[in-house]
């Protein structure tokens, strides 16, 4: 029987809830995938090790071991910081054994947290531009000189109705809520965040079909995997997701890869199938035809939980609306797809297809499917990929069961805090352009393109975690709008390190990294809820030898702050007399009229808002908040399963009543219930557990005000899925009636890099530029040293056939030339990508524009920056990475030179036009280097990025749509209104929506 952390036997089933033991020490790997050495828990407060650098000398040394959460990818592991007990400094960071998802595991990013706290490069100090911005001069302010200007900015501007100029720009969040709780409480529409870079065509792909935007795979239970991407190496939750699929993989599941490219993940694959890139839906839709061809699909799930009766009225309205009808429609609904056809589009044989269609269809319920980035993120109608991705678990039935793929938010828990603010009643459109009514999520890409022309200007930009200069396409046009003090105004980067982005702002705020700052989290590694606690560790260090931290720049190195107090500090300094209504917000729940502290925000959300953690840390005499900052971790539920199946109680369905015609049952507007979400302030006297704060997508009230609760099924009341038919939506009124009737059914869009718009005979080629390296993160990596050692170069990819066309072999500089301009990287030649197309990793080309400043020197490379003419730009490399002097004697012996071709800045933007998605992929043209041409050099056009932007621009069908409306209501976006903002000002629905 499974046991919990403390070695308790516990019920849970195959998932592992609370499946590690402390008390098991067994020789050999745990067959259920369970760590089986480790320090346990009781043992945290002094553990001895001996010092691996004293060898052979046995010198011993005490630790306290103090968990924490990893901030370097979206997996937030558990890791374990070993504080050395005589210098109270970190010496290593490991694996937290008793973390849910990441079980004792971590990559090798995790450990090398240790790098970045002891960057020498890392910023320490607040810092202000002494010269234009831009030009590189720097002096150090003060705290309270940065607070007091960024608040005076923000203050005018909600004082002026000037609310769609404050505008807080997220990469990274690693946290859940915090952020858009401030936000609410300044009363403005301004979080944007990195996700339509990323993965928004995932996410729109999924929430057509059930209203959810993220599946969660049960990998270690699945007899057959099915990736779009490289998820074992590198992919979404990269560690606890791995450690699953390579489960399921040891008890004989098997595992299949739709990827271009050779990734590890796909090395170790029963089948690797390199589709064409943005082919992958016809790949996908002619397995689904297999499988509906030869009744290899799941009637009962699909009579009992998919619209085809919606599907049925709507576009055979003279047919029968039944089952049996919907099934003979079905078999020619996607006979086009044949293997014969996916062969051609694809390039995959057709026995293959069937092959791989025959195992999906004899796993059952047991088939696991998952995508996320890569071919979503890659091309124009991206999102369809998804879609038909999971119309193969919808046909298998293998939705939210045991090794099937579920939605996310039945695996995950975001604790409420303690005062929530009203919904903002203002909408921002330099965030959410009426083009994109539907986009998943904000525009964030277009931002500089909507300055450029004029449709708005920000007084307060914030930057945090996020560097568009270098991460997004375009980043010439970013710099050209960042330097222009009419459009920006104020530009206060918060980050840890130097990045291309924080060169052009106005303040440098340097914030905590991953073991320095507190954050709660929960993500969807499998089928169960935990909450993750990340938390300061020299803090929490200190705290346990007695000592009162109040904040934490006492215990970080310089005037390093962490962004929930900084946030507490400078919302105070927006609404010092609370008039504006926002400073109640950052009171503390237990002391009325002062401020909040941490320990406050999270005490109260752990005493009230996280079922099972009281009780647990009552068990061991402890308050739920030092439970948190002991283990790190809580484990709230396990063997999360269809949940869509729940049949409602008695007390639910008081006051509903049931509409025969479509089966939903609607809860009147003055219903009582006994299931109502408490509302209101809440205080540390509240007894109730407090819900669930997973953004939930819910269908638009009825004319009435009535609200939908569940939808009936074969005479049953069951919870169902929160779209607008209850059902899973194999059809979507959403798209019909917003513009996109045409892809009301899951299908195929050709892509915008499909081999049919390729000249090969002029070396065309379809770029893939998205793949990750595993031991690297975007702009995260840079200041770790461990892993710039392991990977510093992005090669071009390229097939041996191609090589061989083109005359080039390993080594040799190439000119690759985008819509806007070129880069020159060299060539790897391998047969690990399939011809016609070539990779180029998006890790490297870090740069700084001064030798000593501006970059951490273990990954950026200095570079001469040119503007020739207005709109052109050439950066050429000076000097690539070197050894330098530092206290670490480490960046002395510095042996790579490399840094890397930064090929995003030569990439266009390309929204796609229903989710919103950049497009990734590009068609380019390689050629041999010119003879001018150097390493790394980038050349681009901005005037004709902004051409390019105005036509895929044109392609939108913009709002409103019915009712008038900017996006439907019931569909998902971070941090939602109030629905009175969904309405377009002055303006007359079209016809025919
Ligand atoms: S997968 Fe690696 S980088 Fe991501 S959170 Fe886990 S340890 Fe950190």
């Amino acid at each position: 029987m499974p046991r919990d952390h403390r070695g308790k036997e516990t019920q849970s089933g195959p998932s592992g809830r609370d499946g590690l033991s402390p008390a098991k020490l067994a020789p050999h790997p745990s067959p259920t995938g369970e760590l089986v050495e480790y320090p346990p828990p009781e043992r945290w407060d002094d553990w001895v090790e001996y010092d691996g650098r004293a060898w052979p000398a046995r010198v011993a040394r005490r630790y306290m071991l103090v968990p924490t959460t990893c901030f370097n990818c979206e997996a937030a592991c558990g890791l374990l910081a070993y504080v050395d007990k005589d210098t109270l400094q970190v010496q290593k960071f490991e694996g937290n054994p008793v973390h849910p998802g990441s079980r004792g595991r971590t990559c090798a990013k995790g450990p090398a947290t240790l790098n970045q706290i002891q960057d020498p490069d890392r910023i320490l100090y607040p810092l202000k531009r002494a010269g234009r911005r831009g030009e590189g001069r720097w002096e150090r302010c003060s705290w309270d000189e940065a607070l007091d200007a960024i608040a005076a900015k923000i203050r005018a501007a909600i004082v002026e109705e000037r609310k769609t100029e404050v505008m807080y720009h997220v990469g990274r969040p690693g946290e859940d809520g915090y952020m858009e709780r401030v936000l609410q409480s300044w009363g403005i529409d301004g979080h944007n965040s990195h996700t339509n870079i990323c993965s928004s065509g995932g996410r729109f792909g999924y929430a057509m079909w059930m209203g959810v935007d993220r599946p969660s795979p049960d990998y270690a239970q699945a007899r057959y995997t099915l990736l779009v991407s490289a998820h074992l190496e590198s992919g979404h939750y990269f560690n606890p997701h791995a450690q699953r699929i390579v489960e399921s993989t040891m008890k004989g599941g098997k595992l299949c890869v739709i990827d271009p490219r050779l990734s590890n993940t796909a090395s170790m694959a029963t089948d690797w199938l390199p589709a064409w890139p943005g082919t992958e839906a016809a790949l996908l839709l002619a397995v689904a035809n297999v499988l509906i061809q030869e009744d290899l699909y799941d009637r009962d799930f699909l009579r009992r939980w998919v619209n085809w009766e919606e599907y049925l009225r709507a576009e055979h309205p003279t047919e029968p609306v039944t089952f049996a009808t919907f099934e003979r429609i079905l078999k020619t609904l996607y006979a086009q797809y044949t293997p014969e056809f996916a062969e051609r589009e694809t390039g995959i044989s057709a026995a293959v297809v069937v092959r791989v269609a025959r195992d999906i269809g004899a796993a059952g319920s047991a088939f696991c499917a998952h995508n996320w980035r890569a071919a979503a993120a890659g091309n124009l109608g991206g999102w369809q990929v998804p879609r038909a991705l999971f119309f193969l678990n919808v046909l298998t039935g293998s939705v939210g069961t045991l090794g099937g793929t579920s939605a996310n938010i039945w695996d995950k828990w975001v604790p409420a805090p303690f005062l929530e603010p009203p919904k903002q009643k203002v909408w921002n459109e330099l965030s959410w352009p009426r083009e994109y009514p539907l986009a998943h999520h904000e525009m964030s890409f277009l931002l500089p393109h909507f300055l450029k022309e004029g449709r708005g200007k920000l007084a307060m930009y914030f930057t945090r975690v996020y560097n568009p200069v270098w991460t997004n396409p375009d980043g010439l046009t970013w710099l050209e709008v960042l330097t222009d003090e009419t459009k920006i105004e104020l530009h206060a980067a918060l980050t840890p390190v130097w990045s291309e982005t924080a060169w052009f702002a106005d303040y440098v705020l340097p914030m905590g990294l991953g073991s320095e700052r507190h954050d709660v989290h929960s993500y969807e590694t499998h089928a169960g809820q935990w909450l993750g606690f990340r938390q300061p560790v020299l803090r929490a260090a200190r705290a346990r030898l007695g000592e009162t931290i109040a904040d934490t720049r006492q215990v970080n190195p310089g005037e390093v702050w962490e962004e929930n107090e900084f946030w507490i500090a400078l919302s105070w300094r927006i609404d010092p007399d609370g008039s504006l209504g926002i400073r109640r917000y950052f009171e503390s729940p237990y002391r009325p009229g002062e401020k909040v502290s941490v320990d406050e925000y999270y005490g109260w959300m752990f005493e009230h808002s996280v079922p099972g953690l009281p009780e647990a840390a009552a068990k061991e005499a402890l308050t739920p908040l030092q439970y948190m900052r002991r283990y790190g971790s809580f484990a709230i539920a396990g063997d999360v399963y269809q949940p869509y199946e729940r049949i409602l109680s008695s007390e639910e369905l008081a006051g509903t009543e049931v509409d025969p015609a479509t089966g939903s049952i609607w809860r009147l507007p003055h219903a009582a219930t006994a299931h109502a979400a408490p509302a209101g302030p809440g205080h540390s006297t509240r007894p109730a557990t407090r819900p669930n704060m997973v953004p939930r997508p819910a269908p638009p009230p009825r004319a009435d005000g009535a609200t939908r609760v569940g939808i009936m099924v074969d005479g049953v009341p069951r919870a169902g899925w929160p779209t607008p038919s209850g059902k899973l939506e194999l059809y979507s009124t959403t798209l019909r009636d917003w513009g996109w009737p045409e892809y009301a059914l899951p299908g195929y869009i050709r892509s915008h890099v499909h081999p049919d718009l390729l000249d090969r005979s002029t070396n065309e080629f379809c770029l893939v530029p998205t793949f990750r390296l595993p031991v690297l993160i975007h702009t995260r990596s840079g200041n770790a040293k461990w892993l710039n050692e392991i990977a510093h170069s992005n090669p071009l990819w390229m097939h041996p056939v191609d090589a061989a066309r083109l005359g080039v072999t390993t080594g040799d500089l190439v000119r690759v030339s985008t819509e806007i301009g070129y880069f020159v990287p060299y060539v790897w030649v391998t047969e690990g990508l399939r011809p016609g197309v070539v990779a180029c990793s998006h890790h490297m080309g870090r740069w700084r524009l001064q030798e000593g400043s501006g970059g951490d020197r273990w990954s950026t490379g200095v570079v001469d920056l040119e503007r020739p003419a207005p709109g052109r730009w050439l950066m050429r490399l000076k000097e690539g990475v070197h050894g330098f002097a530092s206290d670490d004697p480490d960046s002395s012996r510095v042996w790579w030179t490399d840094a890397g071709v930064h090929q995003n800045l030569t990439f266009p933007v390309h929204p796609d036009p229903v989710s919103g998605a950049h497009s990734w992929h590009q068609k380019v043209r390689v050629e041999r280097a010119h003879p001018d041409d150097r390493y790394a050099d980038v050349s681009v056009d901005t005037a004709r990025a902004h051409a390019i932007y105005k036509e895929w621009l044109a392609r939108a069908r913009p709002a409103p749509g019915p009712g008038g409306l900017r996006r439907p209501l019931w569909l998902l976006r971070p941090y939602k209104p109030d629905p009175s903002a969904y309405r377009v000002p002055d303006t007359v629905e079209p016809e025919g929506r």
